[in-house]
């Protein structure tokens, strides 16, 4: 039988989809943002001191359920994320299979750098995906996250000719993708992409302590957190370009 590392299970989550929800946190990553706030989440095996339960699917869905008259309520339900969902994209896919078997509603959050035939198998089997654009401009990203941005672009193209309802989600980072050239030129590429809805999320300091604690080297040491109201221009030049724009998760 199949497991996958989980480093955390996040009950009553309100930021990750609609209503009340349990993210599932995988561990691995595939990228390398240097303003991540779970480092502790980017090797595929937990870091000298952390934890990550090891789950089966059926194991996992047993402690899922769990809160399911919570989901029902609210018209919540269950958020894979990670690190990279998609690096287990097997157990994802039978995960999902179960959840929706007891009638649990399934949400996708992914920075799509995947094989595309597996990223489509998974993005059919979900409900909704938050897919992450972290730059539209290949250099750009590969300075920010490690990697270039071609199959996370090709990815998000199909995403968004799919019958599965996609949000892109853009984490604004000072300094970084935060200029005015870099929001005429998100409006442009989502426009052309032809999506409809973005959402925008101000750079936080939540992960600042996890860096000392790990005593690993954090880019972002001291930087000021952005307020929602900081994004007001970035979600004008979106909406100029007809496209929809939640600001914070
Ligand atoms: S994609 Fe997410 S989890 Fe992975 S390194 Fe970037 S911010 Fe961290």
């Amino acid at each position: 039988m199949q497991e996958a590392l989980v480093f955390n299970l996040q009950k009553f989550s309100i930021h990750d989809g609609a209503g009340i929800r349990t993210d599932v946190f995988f561990q691995g990553c595939n990228l390398r943002c240097g303003w991540c706030s779970n480092p502790e989440s980017q090797p595929m095996e937990p870091l000298p001191g952390e934890k990550a339960i090891a789950y089966t699917v059926e194991t996992l869905v047993a402690e899922l359920v769990k809160d399911k008259p919570f989901y029902d309520e609210s018209g919540g339900g269950v958020t894979l994320t990670g690190g990279e969902a998609l690096l287990h994209p097997e157990f994802v896919l039978e995960l999902a299979h179960a959840l929706h078997e007891t009638g649990i509603h399934v949400a996708l959050e992914t920075a799509a750098c995947v094989n595309e035939d597996v990223f489509s198998r998974v993005l059919s089997a979900v409900d909704f995906a938050y897919i992450d654009l972290k730059h539209y401009d290949d250099a750009k990203h590969k300075s920010g996250t490690g990697v270039g941005n071609a199959l996370i672009l090709r990815n998000i193209t199909n995403a968004l000719k799919s019958s599965t309802p996609v949000v892109v989600r853009i984490p604004v980072i000072p300094g970084y993708n935060d200029s005015e050239a870099d929001f005429a030129g998100f409006a442009k590429f989502l426009h052309d992409l032809g999506a409809k809805e973005v959402q925008l999320l101000p750079f936080h300091q939540l992960g600042e302590n996890k860096y000392k604690r790990l005593q690993i080297e954090y880019a972002y040491d001291g930087k000021k957190q952005m307020r929602d109201g900081d994004l007001s221009a970035f979600a004008e030049t979106l909406t100029k370009a007809g496209i929809q724009v939640q600001i914070g998760g």
